[in-house]
């Protein structure tokens, strides 16, 4: 449904009246997209007389953009009301793929499944149109505050109120002016003006540049791509994102690197009859295993090329004027979070505007306290969007391998470190932004992962409780070592390992058939530790082990069976060196200490990985028994 001017717009008009005494509040969102319709629907929430101003003539065309709801934005949509037909247009995603551009597998996981698990909400992408239509739609009668083709122009900002002029001559009043308006904002360029000190507004204006160009279109199904995949491929100086959506339509992005890095008032606009000369070089390669991108490109509906421009700008409101989303913190789509950090941006300032709404019930509201609660919004924000923008930032340059460590990274050591991927996605989520006025959603409570800003703190602690638990285990070890008590079973030093270990046998006669016995009976022990390590919560420790061994060059496989082998074979020798009674104690604390409770308890974090399994056999042959075995014949 798309809203139409009306002709009493099209005369100037004074749009509000003067504050009544029960809506001491009006606000002007400049832009009808995801940040200003999301913010529409909040205030309206809590009774905030807002008009919303769009420039195009429709809410929602149908320009083949596509767009990624990821659980952050989810949540918050979902709390509104809105997020049950955006999950109903979109197939949620499953696996995950990586590849090299001649088509090899880099990596495949479920890292999507795991964070839908995690945090409640699939990740759904769709055609951005029905993002925008659904946020339209569920306005109902509201629709009527939002006002299409309205460009603004300029915005003035006076002591008692905000007033913004558009280009057909219309103004609307009001006590702030919210800009939504996207990446090429009027508003930011307005608030710029009043900023002080006067070289501010050029010192912003220099956070903005476009290393990276996209390429970006929706093809209809395409052979070899299947729904509820992710693809991406690392290549130099570029990178595919395909997706496989709801009936196999695909979203596809080609970024590649431009010849520099622009300033923001030098950023190449592109001619669209340049697109298929733009990604000519780039038809052969694959997006897929055996699909090259020339298959999905021959398929293509709408394709789009433009410059990616990225900015975090450090001054987000002044005075009466405030911008938020692509105005404020334009980041490259790779991480698909522009959008969810502006429907998150658009929360808090909900929630604030209530609470000043609440402080001042039936009167106007001073500038000194909304200039306070403006403050307090974009300090409690910052951390987040910075963190954001800047993870966008790096992951762009990872997939277009633009360094030589870019390299290391992507060959080396995604393909080993799924989890801590996901763990990093999970950080972005567990701080997210709701909507302090609504209810939460049965969806964001029924996860295992939850919403909690610095969750990870609180787990982060737990290393303390669980290092001092093990001190004192570790204080009667070294007491008993001492002769001092006989709490453990024996000397340690003699007895254990005098049972285990053929050449610390002193004195003990152990037949050569026990010796050939050894490896049955302690292949089970092995095995259970093996596994043990390979539980998803153990991620962080084998990652520090996975770089160790970053020099092994084969496949995923391999490197895994070499990475437990190599440390199951130290394991071995610190046993056979220092004895069983010596060993143990170590690793179980060490164990402890990795792995700590809170994070098996989390979703998938106490399964363990599938590669783990598929290279139990091998690891435990080669890595244990044979050696095993060879030591012990060597010893008969
Ligand atoms: C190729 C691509 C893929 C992306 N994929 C994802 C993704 O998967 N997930 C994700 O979260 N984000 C994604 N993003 C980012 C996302 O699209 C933006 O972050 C998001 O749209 C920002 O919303 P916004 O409301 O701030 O601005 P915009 O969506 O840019 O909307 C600005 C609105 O303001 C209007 N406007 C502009 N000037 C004026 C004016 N002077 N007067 C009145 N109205 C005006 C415009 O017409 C427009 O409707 C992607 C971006 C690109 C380029």
């Amino acid at each position: 449904m798309v809203s139409t001017l009306t002709p009493e717009y099209t005369l100037k008009l004074q749009y509000m009246a003067e504050p009544t005494p029960e809506q001491p509040l009006r606000v002007i969102i400049v832009g009808g997209s995801i940040a200003g319709l999301t913010l529409a629907h909040a205030l309206l929430r809590i009774d905030v007389d807002c008009v919303v101003l769009e420039s195009h003539d429709e809410i929602a065309p149908h320009v083949g953009a596509s767009i990624g709801i990821l659980p952050n934005g989810a949540r918050v949509l979902d709390q509104l009301g809105i997020f049950d037909d955006i999950r109903a247009a979109s197939r949620p995603l499953e696996w995950s793929f990586a590849w090299n551009p001649d088509g090899s597998l880099l990596y495949r996981n479920e890292a999507v499944k795991v964070l839908h698990e995690r945090h409640g909400y699939p990740l759904c992408f769709l055609d951005r149109q029905i993002v925008l239509d659904a946020l339209f739609k569920h306005l109902g009668r509201q629709q009527k505050r939002v006002h299409t083709r309205k460009k603004v122009v300029r915005v003035q900002t006076l002591p008692d109120k905000a007033v913004v002029h558009c280009a057909d001559g219309s103004e609307f009043e009001g006590d702030l002016v919210v800009g939504c308006d996207g990446v090429r904002s009027v508003v930011r360029n307005e608030m710029w003006r009043y900023m002080k000190p006067r070289d501010a507004a050029s010192k912003e204006r220099s956070l903005m540049t476009s290393e990276y160009a996209c390429v970006f279109g929706t093809s209809t199904p395409t052979a070899g791509l299947s729904p509820g995949e992710i693809h991406r491929t690392f290549a130099k100086d570029f990178s595919f994102l395909t997706i496989c959506g709801k009936d196999g339509i695909i979203f596809w992005f080609l970024f590649h690197r431009l010849a520099k890095r622009y300033p923001a008032d030098n950023v190449p606009r592109f001619d669209q009859k340049q697109v298929d000369a733009h990604v000519s070089p780039y038809l052969s390669q694959a997006v897929a295993n055996g699909v090259p991108f020339s298959a999905v490109y021959s398929n293509a509906m709408f394709k789009t090329l433009l410059a990616l421009e990225e900015a975090c700008f450090t001054r987000w409101w002044t005075g009466r004027i405030v911008c938020i989303g692509d105005s404020i913190h334009k980041m490259t789509p790779n991480l698909g979070q522009g959008a969810n950090s502006a429907i998150e941006s658009a929360a808090l300032l909900a929630n604030h505007l209530r609470q000043l709404k609440q402080a001042f019930p039936g009167g106007k509201i001073p500038l000194s306290r909304l200039e306070r609660h403006l403050l307090e919004w974009q300090t409690g924000r910052w951390p987040r969007v910075s963190q954001m923008c800047a993870a966008a930032s790096a992951l762009t340059r990872l997939e277009a391998l633009a360094t030589p460590i870019h390299r290391i990274v992507a060959h080396y050591v995604l393909p080993i470190t799924e989890s801590l991927i996901v763990d990093q996605a999970s950080q972005a989520m567990i701080g997210a932004e709701k909507l302090d006025f609504l209810p939460l959603p049965l969806s964001s409570m029924s996860c295992s992962m939850p919403y909690i800003p610095g969750y990870d703190r609180i787990r982060g602690l737990f290393i303390w409780r669980r290092l001092l638990a093990t001190a004192l285990f570790v204080c009667l070890y070294y007491l008993s070592a001492n002769g001092e008590t006989n709490l453990l079973p024996g000397n340690r030093l003699t007895s254990w390992s005098a049972q285990d270990i053929p050449s610390t046998t002193e004195g003990v006669t152990v037949s050569g058939l026990a010796r050939m016995l050894l490896p049955s009976q302690l292949t089970p022990v092995y095995g259970i530790w093996f596994l043990e390590a390979c539980r998803e919560a153990c991620t962080r420790s084998d990652l520090l082990l996975c770089v160790l061994f970053l020099w092994f060059k084969s496949t995923k496989n391999a490197k895994l069976i070499t990475l437990h082998a190599y440390s199951a074979v130290g394991l071995w020798i610190a046993m056979h060196l220092k004895g069983t009674g010596n060993t143990w104690p170590v690793c179980c604390a060490v164990h402890y200490i990795r792995m700590p409770l809170s994070r098996l308890v989390l979703g998938r974090q106490q399964s363990i990985r599938a590669e783990a399994l598929r290279v139990f056999h091998p690891v435990m042959l080669t890595g244990y028994c044979l050696l095993l075995l060879a030591i012990a014949c060597y010893c008969l």
